[in-house]
């Protein structure tokens, strides 16, 4: 206690004022955690900080590296982290390099030498550790080397309750807009997204919508099982996923359909996606419990009209889809040329 500089109660309050403030606004976890992260830094006065993110699904913990950007990711049982997730207990380790639960290994990669290290569980409203604070190398004030002491285990604590319910209300948030099955994001997160990456472009910057949905899934289902067309999904929302850009959204809009949401695309550029995308599913062949299955989808193609809903932008390719099942299927549609209406209202496909 005696020679470290501690901030004073008011400059505490302060702080801690401060990032929630701006934690309340934020929504992106990457600059949650990075401001969590600083707050903790911050607190006691550590030359290093970071948040570890416990994937109880991967059994992976992970963090963000300084910038934000690079995750590093380890097993969930190794290194001080882990044990102390394990056991949801608080580390001081002033002498690491005789702690066996140290890992040296990252400071060798890293270049950087531990010398303290200050490690506490963070855990959810019902008390279950979802994450764990680390800090790392303590400062005193004269900037010499410190050690992590009771009172930065106090001050820490602050951050960690905070930490724990903003990374809880971020987790539920996300939760609830992210489909279990495919691990898309549901027509809810498209919403979100909307909001946040097409109703905020420019005037002059244009954005595409595909939705697209599977052809005859129905009969997957009844030749192969529900467990199957469960595999089918999967696979396509996968396949979605990864041959779209970052900036660009994936979303299960409903059953077996799905919408892509392309900021800065035109109609051009998307239908040559889209067209890209029906020739990859229909290349694909879903292997289930040994049986090879074989789909085609159906593809709308729009700009993304401003003046518009969501929803409004969303029936304008719908009805795309619909014309591309109402003339073969496999196909994807970008105009609906003009021909005298058919105003059959029959819902049954017409051919087949
Ligand atoms: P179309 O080519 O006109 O799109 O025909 P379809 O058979 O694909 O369309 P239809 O709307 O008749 O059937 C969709 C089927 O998708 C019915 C429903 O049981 C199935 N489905 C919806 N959600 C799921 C799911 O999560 N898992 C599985 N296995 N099937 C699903
Ligand atoms: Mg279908
Ligand atoms: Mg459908």
């Amino acid at each position: 206690m005696d020679h470290q500089k501690y901030l004073s109660s008011d400059e505490l309050l302060e702080k801690i004022f401060y990032y929630m403030s701006r934690l309340f606004e934020e929504k992106e976890l990457s600059t949650t955690l990075f401001l969590l992260t600083d707050l903790g830094k911050a607190l006691v006065n550590s030359d290093r900080a970071s948040f570890w993110f416990w994937d109880k699904r991967k059994h992976t913990v992970w963090t963000l590296a300084a910038l934000g950007i690079d995750t590093i990711t380890i097993p969930e049982n190794s290194g001080l982290v882990g044990a102390s997730m394990m056991k949801n207990e608080i580390l001081i380790i002033n002498n690491p390099y005789s702690d066996p639960r140290f890992n040296p290994e990252v400071d060798k990669q890293s270049g950087y030498f531990t010398k303290s290290i200050l490690t506490m569980p963070v855990t959810n409203s019902e008390g279950k550790v979802i994450g764990a604070y680390q800090a790392v190398n303590k400062i005193n004030s004269d900037g010499s080397d410190g050690q992590f002491t009771e009172e930065d285990v106090k001050r820490l604590s602050l951050a960690t309750a905070f930490c724990g319910r903003s990374l809880e209300s971020y987790m539920l948030y996300n939760e609830a807009m992210e489909d279990p099955l495919t691990g898309l994001k549901n027509r809810r997160g498209l919403h979100a997204h909307y909001e946040r990456r097409i109703a905020t472009l420019k005037i002059y910057e244009k954005a595409s919508m595909i939705m697209c949905d599977i052809d005859h899934f129905k009969h997957v289902n009844d030749t192969y099982g529900h467990n199957a067309g469960d595999e089918v999904l999967k696979y396509v929302a996968n396949l979605l996923q990864t041959s779209i850009r970052i900036d660009d959204g994936a979303f299960r809009w409903g059953g077996e359909e799905f919408i892509l949401l392309l900021p800065h695309k035109g109609t051009a550029e998307a239908v040559v996606l889209a067209e890209r995308l029906r020739k990859l599913v229909e290349d694909s062949v879903i292997t289930f419990e040994g049986t090879d299955i074989k789909i085609t989808m159906s593809f709308g193609v729009g700009e993304i009209n401003p003046e518009l809903t969501t929803e409004e932008n969303v029936e304008a390719v719908d009805e795309k889809l619909y014309y591309a099942k109402e003339h073969g299927r496999n196909r994807v549609i970008s105009v609906i040329p003009n021909e005298p209406a058919e105003s059959d209202d029959t819902s049954e496909d017409p051919k087949e």
